[in-house]
């Protein structure tokens, strides 16, 4: 395919499309636009000093269902060594939250959190798909995984792997509209300058593209703008000494019991790797908000970090007895990362399908607004859009 693809939006969906075209030898020219300054979207770890990592986006990863076994194969397939040497499972393997209270499982996953259920809980199985990776975690019977160094290192390895393989990669370098050309390309207009693509893919939020549309596809806008999503407030805590007086991967928080609080993530115990060097530590997430941000915290805008860090403080005491002052705490307030699929979601993705079929638009929509937000789900999507982008070809 002589043709520029153009990828917006720098997240795992967007690298992931950009490796899928990579691959495709046909694909001559790839540009990924990314609007902040860096790669990665949700995926972003804090690596401290004294050896600690703290996640503020995803943390594990499911091995299981043709999903997770199609990342483990991307990942192995990147074959940076290094990375693949930093894959480890979660310490205990035995005892994820769906295994031991299947019920409050799919109650949670389905009804109240759904980044709980994807950092406690699991996903089907599928097609077989094998690589080195994932006969690895079959055998070792992983129940999640992470990357030594954090999640954010995906993104890194990535970045490097395309650069290697000629993309184009512009940060700070937001999409601003989108408008078609008589010979049915994009013009796609940047803070400075233009440029034009055969093809695009958009793995931004689904609001975030909604904006940036012409016009004449109002229809396509009018659909995206009702997938809209919640914000979340993340406070990691670190403490002196293994503290916990439970173990497991995390608790879950029935939203009638505290409405703010979504549930706690036992880092420390999923990932021991990732604990400081030297003195026993325990480190743990307070996820909050959700679809209950507004009720039980306040307006995203108007809340301050330390609101949220006192939540964080005070919800850890009562649930798990923990009243001693954190050795490190981190707040982040995710505005709009969690795409909500409300009552005829899977109507208005058909759609969207149908639109951009019978308009015959060069355009791909990938990412966590449209069929499924865990990274597993984000990556096989990106690698069945640029499946059909070639088919079509
Ligand atoms: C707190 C949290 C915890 C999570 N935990 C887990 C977990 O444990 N396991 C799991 O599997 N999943 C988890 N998830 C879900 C998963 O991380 C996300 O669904 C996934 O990372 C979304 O990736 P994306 O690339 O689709 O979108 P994003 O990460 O949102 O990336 C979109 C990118 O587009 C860019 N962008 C936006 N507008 C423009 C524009 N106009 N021009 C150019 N670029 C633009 C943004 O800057 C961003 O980089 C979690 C998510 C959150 C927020």
């Amino acid at each position: 395919m002589q043709k520029t693809v153009v990828v917006a939006g720098g997240g795992i969906s967007g690298l992931a499309a950009c490796y899928y075209l990579a691959k495709n030898a046909s694909v001559s020219k790839i540009i990924l636009l990314e609007g902040s300054s860096r790669l990665g979207g949700w995926l972003k770890s804090t690596r401290t000093e004294d050896g600690a990592v703290f996640e503020h986006g995803p943390r594990g990863i499911r091995p299981a269902g043709s999903v997770g076994k199609n990342t483990l194969t991307m990942i192995a397939d990147i074959a940076i060594d290094s990375l693949c040497r930093g894959v480890f499972a979660g310490d205990c393997r035995q005892l994820s939250v769906r295994s031991c209270l299947p019920a409050l499982y799919e109650a949670e996953r389905k009804r109240r959190s759904i980044i709980l259920g994807l950092a406690l809980g699991g996903e089907g199985e599928g097609p077989r798909i094998d690589s080195d990776l994932t006969r690895r975690a079959k055998r070792e019977r992983w129940s999640q995984w992470s990357l030594r160094r954090g999640m954010e290192t995906l993104p890194e390895a990535m970045e490097e792997f395309l650069r290697g393989r000629g993309v184009e990669i512009h940060r700070d370098t937001p999409l601003q509209r989108l408008e078609r050309t008589v010979d049915n390309c994009w013009k796609i207009t940047l803070p400075e300058g233009s440029v034009v693509a055969d093809h695009l893919i958009s793995a931004v939020p689904a609001q975030a593209l909604s904006r940036l549309l012409p016009a004449s596809a109002e229809p396509l806008a009018a659909e995206l703008r009702q997938i809209q999503a919640v914000s979340v407030g993340v406070v990691n805590l670190q403490y002196d000494g293994a503290v916990l007086p439970i173990t497991g991967f995390g608790h879950l928080v029935p939203s009638s019991e505290d409405s703010a609080i979504l549930g706690v993530v036992y880092d420390s115990v999923a990932f021991p790797d990732q604990n400081r060097h030297g003195a026993p530590s325990t480190r743990l997430t307070v996820m909050m908000g959700g679809a209950w941000f507004e009720k039980g915290i306040g307006e995203p805008d108007k809340v301050s970090h330390n609101q949220l860090l006192r939540r964080a403080s005070k919800a850890v005491t009562s649930h798990l007895g923990l009243s001693a002052t954190p050795t490190r705490a981190i707040v982040k307030l995710h505005k709009d990362c969690l795409p909500q699929y409300t009552v005829g979601h899977w109507k208005r993705i058909e759609n969207i399908s149908k639109y951009l079929e019978y308009q015959l638009l060069p355009l791909n929509l990938v990412g966590a607004s449209y069929e499924g937000v865990s990274v597993n789900d984000c990556i096989s999507s990106a690698q069945k859009a640029v499946g059909r982008l070639l088919r079509q070809q």
